[in-house]
């Protein structure tokens, strides 16, 4: 029964009806995921969806409350098993983060506090200000830059190509759009290994995807620079109006690394903005070995990088740092009548996060971060990110020494790409054979790769961002596939072909 007064309880609130329950349900939640993320190693890595769970959560639109607890045995029993499984300590496809405990409880304080984070000269906000300084001071960028704490790598790159096209084009973009005009095409200049986010920023920006020039890389996966001299200086002749090269530091297929000083001197030549992807591969600079691999990123004019991927913290956080914080801050700011900054009261400090980027009403997602790197102290995240480089090797190692297996790429970094050939299978199956055995490791809950196509070859793919594998994580995914090559050999009709002898060079 309702305590309060007849008055009282016909006024609607969502706050629990009994905190001491809700108290009670809390513990229960942070007690069951904590043995969840305790116990992560004696489960598959992945499971698909059972029927019955999908029956279950194709429910009609609930408008009686169906009680907290009752929602919460839900999640337990149709939610929590069935993700893509990321946690694990076995997931290296494409390039996901694990999350971390400490982390996942402090968006739980983010989330309890709820402050608005458009900027505001309060405590979280010189929290975020905090962590954008310390971010820019580990990429090298000089303390004048700007930053901006964003949901991840594609929104923090599309804000950098933002500041890209309004301080290069030539005209003031925010007031007369890229509509008729009499000014020339602004053109982006990328390698052929770019991340699929600068087509979607293109498109968005209204810039189009005619407007971008893909340069050929060399046989490393990097940008080819006497092709991106060329593509430039013929731009130019053609009348196009050249703007900014966008550089990857930890390409998506193979981890390759752009020289990214010779760009950047390419870029002050050419009066071009010199943007960086650094999504995973920025985080490189953690790590004193590790970091030369990526020198040259301090000289970007704007640089992206993501820190739910190779700083391991739960979605979605990344930054985007921008030397030039005056040209930043034109690109988004605003001046409404109804948030007019001001020198004292709650308004006091303007909306400077609002005044960088897209977002008005932000989280409190440095709050993650701040005490990530605070409890645990920057060299564990730059060991992490050593023992992942070392992972990486390891595992190539273990490829190049078995006869079976065959290593497709170079690796620069973290990211392994190889396959399974088995003796007297023939090459114009090894495609067919790797796709079904990469599906044969997810489905049997082994490890999770992904894949990608390497000169034409399909390959199994490891990008390792995981602080949860260990060295003998990586055996077991050499021996299962090896054990999967030979089973898929051994089931030849059903790769039409597989049995035609391999020439045994
Ligand atoms: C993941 C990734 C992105 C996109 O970042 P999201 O956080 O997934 O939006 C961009 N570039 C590279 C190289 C990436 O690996």
């Amino acid at each position: 029964m309702d305590q309060r007064t007849p008055e009282a309880s016909r006024e609607q609130t969502l706050d629990p009806a009994d905190w001491e329950a809700f108290r009670a349900l809390g513990h229960r939640m942070v007690d069951d995921m904590v043995e969840h993320l305790a116990t992560l190693r004696e489960r598959p890595p992945w499971r698909t969806v059972p029927e019955a769970t999908r029956r279950a959560l194709d429910e009609p639109l609930p408008h009686a409350a169906q009680g907290e607890t009752n929602v919460y045995e839900q999640f337990l029993e149709h939610v929590l098993p069935y993700s893509n499984g990321n946690r694990h300590p076995r997931h290296w496809g494409w390039v996901h983060g694990n999350g971390t405990p400490l982390a996942m409880l402090a968006d739980m304080l983010a989330s309890g506090m709820n402050p608005h984070l458009a900027g505001y000269d309060q405590a979280p906000a010189i929290v975020e200000r905090q962590v954008v300084a310390w971010l820019t001071e580990l990429m090298g960028m000089p303390s004048t830059s700007s930053g901006l704490l964003v949901e991840g790598g594609t929104m923090a790159n599309i804000v950098g190509l933002s500041v890209a096209r309004h301080a290069k084009a030539g005209f003031d973009v925010r007031a007369e759009g890229l509509h008729g005009g009499e000014h020339p095409r602004l053109v982006v200049y990328h390698s052929s290994e770019t991340h699929g986010w600068l087509r979607k920023g293109m498109h968005l920006l209204g810039l189009g995807e005619r407007s971008l020039h893909a340069v050929p890389c060399d046989a490393h996966g990097r940008m080819q620079l006497a092709a991106l001299s060329e593509a430039i200086a013929l731009d130019r002749r053609e009348g196009l109006r050249p703007i900014c090269v966008v550089a990857t530091a930890g390409t998506v297929n193979t981890g390759a690394i752009d020289d990214l000083a010779s760009i950047a001197e390419l870029c002050r030549e050419q009066d071009l903005w010199f943007h960086v992807d650094g999504a995973f591969g920025a985080l490189a600079k953690l790590s004193s070995k590790a970091r030369e691999l990526v020198a040259g990123l301090e000289l970007a004019d704007s640089l992206a990088f993501d820190l739910h991927k190779w700083m391991y913290l739960p979605f979605g956080v990344a930054c985007v740092l921008v030397r030039d914080a005056r040209a930043h801050r034109e690109t988004f700011a605003m001046n409404a009548a109804y948030i007019a900054p001001q020198a004292r009261g709650v308004i006091a400090g303007g909306l400077p996060f609002a005044d960088h980027g897209v977002d008005l009403t932000r989280s409190f997602r440095a709050l993650k971060v701040w005490m990530s790197l605070k409890a645990h102290g920057v060299d564990a995240f730059a060991r992490l990110v050593d023992q992942n480089v070392e992972q990486a090797q390891h595992l190539a190692r273990a490829v190049r020494a078995h006869a079976e297996l065959e290593l497709l790429a170079p690796v620069a970094l973290n990211v392994v790409c190889f396959r399974c050939a088995p003796a007297g299978v023939a090459e114009n199956v090894l495609d067919a054979l790797n796709r079904e055995l990469l599906l044969r490791l997810q489905e049997r809950g082994i490890a999770i790769p992904s894949s990608t196509s390497i000169g034409g070859k399909y390959a199994l793919r490891c990008a390792i961002t995981n602080h949860r594998s260990r060295l003998d994580d990586f055996d077991a995914l050499v021996d299962a596939t090896v054990a999967l090559g030979r089973e898929l050999a051994a089931e030849s009709q059903a790769f039409g072909g597989m049995s035609a002898a391999r020439p045994s060079s």
